[in-house]
């Protein structure tokens, strides 16, 4: 049987896309959107951290379950080193509060127009909390170096993918493949954490 995660989140591709991590990974593991609880109920991410969000996601999901389910939330960005580290935590809404993610990525190409090679470093950052049947939570994080093109470059992927070129690489992870980006992404590596942490159990509570 196997263990069945509601993840905190009213967004079905989301709930495809981790379902695909789990299974590459080998994980038992059935990824069951919030829209059959009801939908995620609204939660402000106010708390400044990847890390903040992601717990208090977790936390207004696991509310909504069944005793006994575990939630699963994630929260990730992308962090600018010639911006201080934004947009972060404010990635999604870079460009304005309803903005699409081609408009955070106009937005970002804009502002570093003028930044020089050797300081366009970036990074991505992924945090997923598990909210367990008990209470317990537990908290995997995974990051992905890399720099940021001047021009966006590929069609695959979503949001900054077109301008981010992860270390070691000269392709972005738009021009990457869905399976190449996922094994160096901050979300694989966050996933790859949780999938040996469950793996370590005993089995599913
Ligand atoms: P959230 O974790 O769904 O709140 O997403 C935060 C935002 O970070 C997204 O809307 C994107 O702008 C950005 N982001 C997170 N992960 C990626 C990625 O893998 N590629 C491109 N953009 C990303």
């Amino acid at each position: 049987m196997p263990l069945k995660l509601y993840l905190a989140s009213g967004n079905a591709h989301k709930a495809r896309e981790f379902q695909a991590l789990a299974d590459a990974a080998a994980l038992p593991v059935e990824i069951i959107s919030a829209v059959t609880v009801g939908g995620m109920p609204p939660v402000a991410e106010d708390t400044g951290t990847f890390a903040g969000n992601a717990r208090k996601k977790a936390r207004a999901l696991k509310e909504r379950l069944p005793p006994g389910a575990w939630a699963l939330a994630d929260d990730s960005g992308l962090c600018v080193d010639a911006l201080g580290g934004a947009p972060g935590v404010e990635s999604a809404y870079y460009a304005g509060p309803r903005a699409s993610g081609a408009e955070n990525l106009a937005k970002l190409v804009t502002v570093m127009r003028e930044v020089p090679e050797e300081r366009r470093a970036a990074h991505f950052v992924c945090v997923l909390v598990l909210a367990g049947p008990g209470g317990e939570e537990q908290r995997f994080e995974g990051r992905c170096d890399g720099t940021l093109r001047r021009e966006p470059a590929g069609a695959g992927g979503f949001g900054y993918d077109p301008v981010f070129v992860p270390a070691g690489y000269a392709r972005t992870f738009a021009e990457l493949g869905e399976e190449e980006k996922n094994r160096l992404s901050h979300r694989g590596r966050a996933w790859a954490q949780l999938a040996a942490w469950l793996q370590g159990r005993d089995g599913p509570a």
